[in-house]
């Protein structure tokens, strides 16, 4: 076979990847008959793709490349570590310099008594490792019944069994019967699609209060742990009412329940603090990590874990869990390497003082577009919604979903990378995005919306 480079004409890549290369989350047949898109390269916060077209990366990658593409420093350390020690486990007793010196340093940088790291390969592999993790924890005080995980319709954790289970994606479930037992989903506090005629804080009230009620319904002496992103980023970025978390923590606190808070979007100055627990004022007693925590550039998760949990699981015995590539010395390093940038750079104080007010002033005004129900933003992650109806939210009944797709794709040819859920269109740009840039994002979002508006007239 030729060898396969980004020389190659793009029907030639496309037809290989048709024939060879099985996609997440997408329609084969659907995918094969349009082709991929295929991207060459980047720089900042831009793409190019296989044709030279050049396009805004507004979700930057998957929510995770945090420090803007085209970091030599990340690349360079790379090299280094895998020179130096490309692989080591840190099974049976064993460890490596960079493993450690990256869980001191997120044990400084997470909050309260946050000072234990669990590695993963992902996001999903953390929410495993966490729902082991708190059964156990549980286990090990002489509570083996308390194992259920509460969690949340239409939240996001991630692929595997168990993070597929603790989401709340209902396509995800209805494929390969899922939940696992002893997973069980509450309602969300999405406002604008459920809230009807209460106030935001009455309905954030309403849906903390659902949590009680299950604990309740279940026994407090069979739950677990309860998990929720802060903010839900693949649900549509549902950023809830101001009145939701106080009350979540009140009641995990009042009823012996484990806060989990699934940091894997949130975290590494994506809401304008370096977790989206400091923002909504939450205290977890354990935080998954993922995505920013390398800005993308290399693979790693993991499981940041209170004082208590950590020393009650380090005093039961062997924990029988762990990957070949839990705490990966490149990734390790890498990831160390890209918290020295947010930091030394203050880019969460750029998202939190510049780039963060300066979307929210810039995306509230795509509001008054005839197409969009509301525009928010909290830090780097902004949501509108599009309705047929303004005063009433109304969604595009007959054809759900059709117009946020249209609109993507109008997006698309207007360079610029939006994401659709359902017809919620969502953006997490990299934190680095600089005001002008922001102008261009919002200049082209607010002409694909014109263009979609005037296709549904
Ligand atoms: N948790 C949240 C909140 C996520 O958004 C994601 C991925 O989008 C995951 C977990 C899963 O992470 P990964 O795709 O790295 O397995």
């Amino acid at each position: 076979m030729n060898m396969i480079t980004n020389h190659m004409p793009t029907a030639e890549l496309q037809a290989l990847d048709a024939a060879h290369h099985m996609h997440p989350f997408t329609d084969g047949a659907e995918l094969a008959a349009k082709g991929v898109r295929i991207i060459t390269k980047a720089s900042g916060v831009t793409l190019t793709d296989s044709e030279g077209y050049e396009i805004l990366d507004a979700m930057a990658g998957l929510w995770c490349v945090n420090i803007g593409y085209g970091r030599d420093e990340l690349s360079d350390v790379a090299a280094r570590q895998m020179k130096q020690l490309p692989y080591y486990n840190t099974f049976f007793q064993t460890s490596h310099v960079p493993a450690i010196a990256l869980s001191a340093r997120l044990a400084e940088l997470a909050p309260g008594d946050l000072n234990h790291v669990f590695y993963a390969g992902s996001g999903s592999e953390a929410n495993d490792t966490n729902m082991r993790l708190v059964r156990h924890y549980w286990a090990a005080k002489g509570k083996p019944d308390k194992k259920v995980i509460i969690s949340r319709h239409n939240a996001y954790h991630g692929s595997t069994m168990a993070g597929a289970s603790l989401g709340g994606m209902t396509p995800m479930h209805e494929q390969g019967g899922l939940p696992i037992p002893d997973v069980v989903h509450i309602g969300q506090p999405h406002w604008y699609a459920e809230g009807g005629d209460m106030s935001p804080e009455e309905f954030g009230l309403l849906r903390a209060r659902e949590l009680e009620a299950k604990i309740a319904e279940l026994g407090e002496d069979k739950v677990a742990a309860f998990i929720a992103e802060p903010v839900q980023g693949a649900g549509g970025v549902v950023i809830p009412p101001s009145t939701y978390w106080p009350e979540i923590q009140r009641i995990c606190d009042a009823h012996e329940i484990l806060l989990i808070a699934d940091e894997v979007i949130c975290g590494f100055g994506r809401t304008g603090n370096w977790f989206g627990s400091q923002t909504f004022g939450i205290r977890p007693d354990i935080m998954t990590i993922a995505k920013g925590l390398s800005s993308g550039y290399v693979p790693i998760g993991g499981s940041i874990v209170c004082d208590e949990v950590a020393n009650v699981v380090a005093n039961a015995g062997d924990f029988n869990h762990g990957y070949t590539y839990s705490g990966h010395p490149v990734a390790a390093a890498v990831a160390l390497e890209n918290l020295r940038i947010l930091e030394e750079e203050k880019i969460v104080d750029h998202v939190n003082d510049v780039a963060g007010p300066y979307l929210a002033e810039k995306w509230g005004q795509l509001a008054d577009h005839p197409l969009v129900g509301e525009a928010k933003s909290v830090g780097l992650m902004a949501t509108i919604a599009l309705t047929p109806d303004k005063s009433s939210r109304a969604n595009f009944a007959s054809e759900a979903g059709m117009i946020g797709l249209r609109c993507r794709e109008r997006c698309f040819a207007n360079q610029l990378v939006m994401r659709h859920v359902g017809d919620r269109m969502i953006i997490a740009p990299p934190l680095v995005i600089k005001p002008a840039e922001i102008d261009t994002l919002v200049e082209r979002a607010a002409r694909s919306l014109d263009e979609t508006y005037a296709s549904i007239k």
